[in-house]
């Protein structure tokens, strides 16, 4: 996942998924409503719903080919003349008035300019009042019985409100989405697919907190590629970049439930792990270390071998320190195991540097 292919998905849902929704609904609850018209004998009002439906396929196939502002211009366009004929043919009791609500409603989900958006709604308002005037002043083209007006009137009350209500709740869904997927990608690293730094001091500032209360011992590592630089010269940047989100994998593969991990910048990565001896994390840093120095990296059939060097401290009972010191002391053995020839692991105890 990265963030353009979640930036895309929503847009598509916004713009592509939730008209199809309107206009896959309005096709079906179209094939009921169209044979019932033709009961009423009313043949105006029969073609020009037939015209709907053609109109709404015609949006359905528009929308696919990603023309979602004409898709909706036709679709809205044509459900208000059909609003606006069916109150004239059958009278305000008729219940047909309710799509100049609706209509409006789906002119501010369009991907039209917000100026447009405007005249669209403003033209809903003045159709339903010039409508509305002229139907409570003249009889209707065509009467129906009492029956079909409290027929259609509940009919077309009900699949108004469900459409605006669906809409409203669509959107709401994609907001949350969104939302997840933005707070995801805040603390995600691009290149990598692991935490990245904010995600990382975000859950140190929780790791304290915990030690702070129940004095919860645990480890911190800082793992540096050694001699990255060489890669990048030799290989380019492509290559190195391939191979930071190989580490990142090699190291995923070794974490456990309650491990983390972090890109910190650049070529260097933080592991956190629950430990109640310093020896355990000892353990996971050799590990990580040999899995790295066994893993062969490969890149456009070239195959590279690497290492890495671990600074890290376990942060025991006795440990006072503060959470930049703890990573200031992680970062100091680090630069010890580099000193000292790199591949290798130097683990310390906070009480060691305090
Ligand atoms: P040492 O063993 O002392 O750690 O040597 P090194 O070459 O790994 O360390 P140095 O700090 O000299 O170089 C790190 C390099 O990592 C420099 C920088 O260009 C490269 N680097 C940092 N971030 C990225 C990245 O996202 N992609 C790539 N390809 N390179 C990066
Ligand atoms: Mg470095
Ligand atoms: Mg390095």
């Amino acid at each position: 996942m990265n963030a353009k292919t979640n930036y895309v998905d929503i847009e598509t849902r916004q713009y592509f998924h939730q008209a199809n929704l309107v206009y896959m609904s309005t096709l079906a609850a179209d094939l009921i409503i169209i044979p019932i018209i033709f009961f009423t004998g009313s043949m105006v009002s029969f073609y020009g719903n037939i015209i709907g439906f053609i109109i709404a396929l015609l949006a359905v196939y528009l929308n696919k080919k990603k023309k979602y502002g004409l898709s909706a211009f036709l679709f809205i366009l044509t459900i208000t003349a059909l609003g606006v004929v069916q109150v004239l043919l059958f009278g305000l009791n008729s219940g047909f008035m309710y799509y100049f609500f609706n209509m409006s409603v789906l002119i501010v989900y369009t991907k039209w300019r917000p100026s447009l958006k405007l005249v669209g709604v403003i033209t809903q308002v003045v159709l339903f009042v010039l409508t509305f005037i002229y139907a409570i002043n003249n009889p209707p083209f065509y009467p129906l019985a009492m029956g079909w007006l409290i027929f259609f009137h509940i009919l077309n009350f009900v699949l108004n409100i469900t459409g605006v209500a669906n809409s409203a709740y669509y959107y709401i869904r994609i907001a949350n989405d969104a939302q997840k997927t933005l707070s995801t990608l805040a603390s995600t690293d691009y290149l990598t697919g692991v935490n990245n730094r904010v995600a990382f001091d975000t859950f140190m500032q929780e790791k304290k907190a915990l030690f702070d209360k129940n004095k919860r011992t645990f480890g911190l590592l800082m793992i540096d590629v050694d001699h990255f630089k060489k890669i990048n010269d030799t290989y380019g940047h492509g290559c190195g970049d391939d191979v930071l989100v190989d580490i990142a994998t090699q190291l995923k593969e070794e974490r456990g439930n309650q491990d983390f991990i972090a890109r910190y910048g650049g070529e260097e990565f933080v592991y956190v792990i629950d430990a109640f001896q310093a020896n355990t994390v000892r353990q996971v840093a050799e590990r990580l270390r040999k899995k790295v120095e066994n893993h062969t990296f490969k890149y456009q059939k070239q195959e590279i071998k690497l290492t890495i060097s671990i600074g890290g401290i376990f942060v025991n009972k006795t440990c006072h320190n503060t959470l930049d010191g703890w990573i200031e002391c992680a970062d100091k053995h680090l630069y010890q195991a580099k000193d000292d020839g790199r591949n290798r692991v130097i683990i310390g105890e906070t009480t060691d540097a305090s």
